[in-house]
């Protein structure tokens, strides 16, 4: 039995309960009224230490609802995949109230699918698509991503009429890395084992500090960790007695596609880490200080991202060691959004990577937003919870 109904809620406001996208967008709404800009944007390169020197807001934009769909697909192909769909079917039906705040929008050349979408809604705002580098190793890499930043550097001084200070930027990127602290802090209550978080929580916390900047979430996330700490004082365990841990890497998940996350715990088993951009990815590395150059330093950062659009991406195999060696999983589930070719082509290295060097069970799952696959993903999930209780 789960005994986490019991306890009292990490984040504990009007929103408890309810999907974590409705307390960002609360969020991001008080933002406006005090007038602050919102910049739009989809992806773990967008650079946020710059958005928010400029004094501007992020609001993420990708999507996770199989609502917008079939919208979509009568534009787009049905081929393609679901986060890029249901993205585009919100903007299409006029019903995202992320991008309806945004006063404007930055993109970056990752996969095919964001790419030609961004060419489709250029002209409904303000829109910026950043040429990322994806030859990481390359030397030139750095320099060329330093380009792109300060050139939406000046598309965002631009179409806000202000200036960016280095040393704003550099405030940000002190308060980007205590937010990455705390964040981090707060792995450590789903490393233990047994783990005294579970991954909704840990999602909702994850949810509101993509989009919150680091001084808001500080009090908010001195708060979780209080009341983690008195959990683990008092002995509370997340999830049932000897459940098997399961890592779950990948494309970014949320909504529709938390079907996942659901069902290995309905199967018995505990999601101890979230090797995702709507995950642990975003925390999994500080920019450096004080370095005098602060877009560069940030260029640098981002580029470690392991992201599958890079090529080559071993920085996703040497991230997955080092998250095996922390959340020490039993198995490990690799997500694959339909038709998201690199993630899915990655997966052949990194099953034989989790298997091979870790001897750990390993499961490909390659969903979209339905539920039409609850049934056979469920069994799948099943069989390997089966292998980690032998
Ligand atoms: S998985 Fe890649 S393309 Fe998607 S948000 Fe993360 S960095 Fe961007
Ligand atoms: S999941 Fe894959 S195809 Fe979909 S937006 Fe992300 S990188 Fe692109």
């Amino acid at each position: 039995m789960h005994t986490h109904t019991t306890v009292e809620p990490l984040i504990d406001d009007e929103y408890t309960g309810e999907p974590p996208a409705k307390r960002l967008l609360a969020y991001l709404q008080d933002q406006r009224e005090r007038g602050a800009k919102i910049v739009g944007t989809y992806c773990g390169y967008a650079p946020a230490e710059l958005i928010r020197a400029l004094g501007l807001v992020r609001a993420s934009l990708c999507a996770f609802s199989n609502a917008t769909i079939e919208a979509a697909e009568e534009v787009l192909p049905a081929n393609l995949c679901p986060l890029v769909k249901s993205s585009y079917g919100f903007i299409m039906k006029d019903t995202c109230p992320f991008f309806a705040i945004s006063d404007a929008v930055i993109g970056e050349t990752t996969c095919d699918g964001k790419k030609k979408m961004f060419e489709l809604i250029a002209d409904r705002k303000p829109m910026h698509v950043m040429d990322l580098p994806q030859l990481p190793d390359e030397p030139e890499a750095i320099d060329d991503w330093a380009a792109a930043i300060r050139k939406v550097r000046r598309f965002l001084e631009s179409v806000f009429g202000l200036t960016t200070r280095d040393d704003r930027i550099e405030a940000a990127i002190r308060e980007t890395n205590a937010k990455s602290r705390r964040m981090n802090e707060i792995f450590e209550y789903a490393a233990l084992n047994p783990p005294v978080i579970g991954w909704p929580e840990l999602y909702d916390a994850l949810f509101l500090a993509q989009g919150a900047s680091g001084d808001d979430m500080a009090p908010i996330l001195d708060g979780v960790l209080k009341k983690l700490e008195t959990r683990k004082r008092d002995g509370y365990v997340y999830g049932p007695k000897g459940a098997p841990r399961v890592m779950v890497t990948g494309c970014p998940l949320g909504g529709d596609s938390l079907k996942v996350l659901h069902l290995i715990e309905e199967a018995g088993g505990v999601v101890v880490a979230l090797d995702a951009c709507s995950g642990m990815k975003p925390y999994a590395n500080m920019i450096e200080e004080d370095t005098g150059d602060p877009v560069r330093a940030m260029a640098a950062r981002y580029l470690k991202i392991p992201c599958s659009c890079m090529t080559p991406n071993d920085r996703r195999l040497t991230e997955m060691d080092r998250l095996i060696e922390k959340f020490k999983p039993g198995a490990v589930v690799d997500v694959v959004l339909q038709a998201c070719h690199s993630y899915s082509i990655e997966s052949i290295k990194v099953g034989k990577h989790v298997q091979g060097t870790h001897g750990l069970p390993f499961l490909k799952i390659v969903t979209d937003y339905s539920q039409s696959d609850v049934g056979q993903i469920r069994t799948r999930v099943e069989a390997l919870l089966e292998m980690c209780r032998q």
